[in-house]
């Protein structure tokens, strides 16, 4: 039912970009790679294929995609005549993990946008992703390859295990090279709004726009502004709980929740990002200390934990400015906080 096609993702084979091309021009669903995590492609302006998408993954209709081009003139079929801050974005950081929110126009279909009049924009920096975009000649809509709700795929494997059946193909071009999703901007507010925290950091942006709004959930037009934030995201089977604190007080209630799930008869894990540490019994794994590192491993250690039949992950808190703001984002939402 779904074709794997194992593909260089330095020089990727001419022959295998065609064929998953030719998938996508008749309406079919394809999982690439990207710079940021995988994604499952089809046609972003036909209709049919993007219900696929939508039933492949489980994901809520209200939840707008990313529309995925290779050159300016997709640009400008499906966007509205950029504003120059727009034009100067796209010039420093396409390809690149950012994601741009601009008007749309007509030819964009609503069950892309949720009905929005706005489209999401983004040039991914990845060789397989381009020549296959670039191959079907049509933008891709391109959200997550996994089920709705599960922590993004970074790998050819994480994809075979949540989609294998449900889509037509899936391009295995390993390891994503960021782990975490686009930084996505709504440039159609003034000042541009931050809308998810990811790849690319604000404060660079920043030094092309000027001052970015940063939208927390308590705002009140929160789910109306970017309607997928609203949803939980990331999500491990097992239940996970960051412990908050100055250093030596979350070690030692670390080690105290462990060891009272522990007694309850739960399998318990560990995430660790500041040193290794160890609790008898429990399985603890370290996600590294430089943030490229830790943005690179945290999705794929989530779905280790739930191979290893976890029950409970007890995680150390993460926080920071940069990158690191994208990866204490999917871990708050990974545990269930919503964005803070
Ligand atoms: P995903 O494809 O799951 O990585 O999510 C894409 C994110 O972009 C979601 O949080 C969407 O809500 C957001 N998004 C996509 N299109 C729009 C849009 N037109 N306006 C605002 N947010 C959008
Ligand atoms: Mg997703």
């Amino acid at each position: 039912m779904t074709k794997i096609l194992k593909i260089n993702s330095i020089s990727p084979e001419p022959s295998k970009i065609k064929e998953a091309a030719d998938v996508i021009k008749r309406g079919g669903t394809v999982a690439f790679p990207t710079e940021t995590v995988y994604g499952l492609g089809a046609d972003a302006l036909n209709p049919e294929a993007i219900r696929k998408v939508f039933k492949a993954k489980g994901r809520p209709s209200d939840n707008p995609l990313i529309v995925h081009i290779f050159d300016m003139d997709t640009f400008q079929l499906v966007a509205r005549r950029p504003a120059k801050a727009v034009i100067d974005l796209i010039n420093r950081f396409w390809p690149g993990p950012l994601t741009i929110i601009v008007k749309k126009k007509k030819v964009v279909p609503d069950i892309v946008t949720s009905g929005l009049d706005t489209v999401a924009l983004r040039m991914p920096d990845n060789k397989i992703a381009l020549s296959l975009i670039k191959k079907a000649g049509v933008p891709l809509v391109a959200p997550s390859a996994n089920l709705s709700g599960r922590p993004s795929p970074t790998r050819g494997r994480d994809v075979i295990a949540d989609l294998s059946g449900k889509i037509d193909v899936i391009i295995d071009g390993g390891k994503t090279r960021i782990g975490i999703e686009s930084t996505v901007i709504d440039m159609t507010t003034s000042p541009p709004t931050l809308l998810r925290p990811g790849g690319l950091s604000v404060e660079d942006i920043e030094k092309v726009v000027g001052h970015v709004q940063r939208l927390s959930t308590s705002h009140e037009n929160m789910p109306a502004r970017s309607p997928g934030m609203k949803y939980r995201h990331y999500a491990p089977k097992a239940r996970m709980v960051i412990v908050e604190g100055d250093s030596d007080a979350v070690q030692s209630d670390i080690i105290k929740l462990a060891e009272k799930g522990l007694k309850d008869g739960q399998k318990v894990g560990i995430l660790a990002f500041h040193k290794e540490f160890r609790v008898e019994g429990c399985i603890t794994k370290y996600a590294g200390s430089r943030c490229e590192t830790v943005a690179g491993r945290l999705f794929d250690i989530l779905r280790a934990f739930d191979k290893d039949g976890v029950d409970l992950i007890i995680s150390e808190p993460y926080d920071g400015e940069g990158l690191k703001l994208g990866i204490a984002d999917r871990l708050r939402r990974a545990a269930g906080q919503g964005k803070q």
